[in-house]
């Protein structure tokens, strides 16, 4: 069997109020199809994506950060069975983006959601999946912006800098540290400091690439001298954090540390329940936070082991999405 592996691209505008989908078309009878194609020796997934959109549809697009989404199918030519698939990511452009189609098809349309379910033959996840998505990145910049203005409220020790969370909304699997340090209140960006090195090292041993989950924390303002976040402020917080569980509906919770831990799983001694899964609304699993693990070497070795079993946890798409693989399945992130 041979196998084929593409980049595509689910582009969307808003024009009069409306969300709509940039469908190319094929005669006879106006099938639809979409920006993708094969990928060019040395290049990335990503650029496969790029270039073929701009080859089809005259736009230059800015990918999405996190969305990916991919489909596989099998086909027959000249007698052999091929498996093929396309990696579709997602960008916006603007109302007025003037489209040019390639001589491959013949014209094009922009569709609704509903227009496009009804339309789009092939597998509907592709189109249901990124709806879902783009109404998630919506909700998640509202959320994002009231919460970052908490600190204009009152009263506020903590940093003013919001740190947003970061990954791809439809993640199987989101993480919850405590509070950003010192590096990622400059950055704005949660765990990039010297935590974040090793939390890198232990997603690598868990079987998980850091672009694949969701990265968040309990409190998403840096408290001055890496002080443990007071309970009004962890109290002020909770109902963002609560949003985005729900908007991401990860299949499983990784606690990093005692606060999370406390807070989501009601755990009371952490260095008795790391390494263990504990169902409370949603399915958590315990672990020691990594800036523990940074300051005190003994905990190294405990918090690899807890990473090595998060491993055999995880449902198996997870590990079988590679980013840029050959054996992806069709599927979310
Ligand atoms: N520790 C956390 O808990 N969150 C961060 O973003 C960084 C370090």
């Amino acid at each position: 069997m041979q196998f084929g592996y593409d980049g595509g691209c689910m582009v969307y505008r808003y024009k009069g109020g409306e969300r709509q989908f940039l469908f190319l078309t094929k005669e006879p009878r106006g099938r639809l199809d979409l920006p993708k194609g094969h990928i060019e020796k040395g290049e990335s997934v990503e650029a496969a994506a790029i270039r073929e959109t701009k080859e089809e549809t005259g736009l230059d697009v800015k990918l999405d950060r996190f969305f990916r989404f991919t489909v596989a199918f099998y086909f027959m030519a000249e007698g052999e069975k091929i498996r093929n698939s396309v990696r579709y990511f997602l960008s916006q452009v603007s109302p007025d983006a003037q489209v040019r189609v390639s001589h491959e098809h013949t014209g094009f349309v922009w569709l609704t959601y509903d227009e496009a379910m009804k339309r789009w033959k092939f597998k509907k996840d592709l189109i249901r999946e990124t709806n879902s998505y783009i109404d998630r990145l919506e909700a998640m910049e509202k959320l994002n912006d009231e919460y970052s203005r908490l600190p204009a409220k009152g009263a506020w020790d903590l940093s003013p800098a919001f740190v947003p969370g970061e990954g791809p909304l439809n993640a199987r699997v989101m993480l919850i540290g405590q509070a950003p340090g010192a590096e990622e209140d400059v950055q704005r960006r949660p765990f990039v400091g010297r935590s974040g090195v090793l939390l890198s090292h232990l997603l690598r041993l868990a079987g998980l690439r850091r672009d694949s989950i969701y990265i968040t924390s309990v409190v998403q303002f840096f408290p001055p001298k890496n002080r443990m976040p007071s309970p009004e402020e962890v109290r002020a917080c909770r109902p963002y954090l609560t949003r985005q569980i729900e908007l991401i509906k990860p299949e499983l919770i990784v606690l990093l540390g005692a606060l999370s831990s406390k807070e989501l799983a009601g755990v009371e001694n952490i260095m008795q329940e790391h390494g263990k899964i504990v169902e409370k609304g949603n399915r958590y699993f315990v672990t020691i936070h990594p800036a523990a693990a940074v300051r005190l070497q003994k905990n190294v070795p405990l918090i690899e082991h807890d990473f090595r079993k998060l491993k055999g946890l995880l449902p198996p798409p997870e590990l079988k999405q590679g980013h840029g693989k050959r054996h992806v399945r069709a599927g979310k992130c």
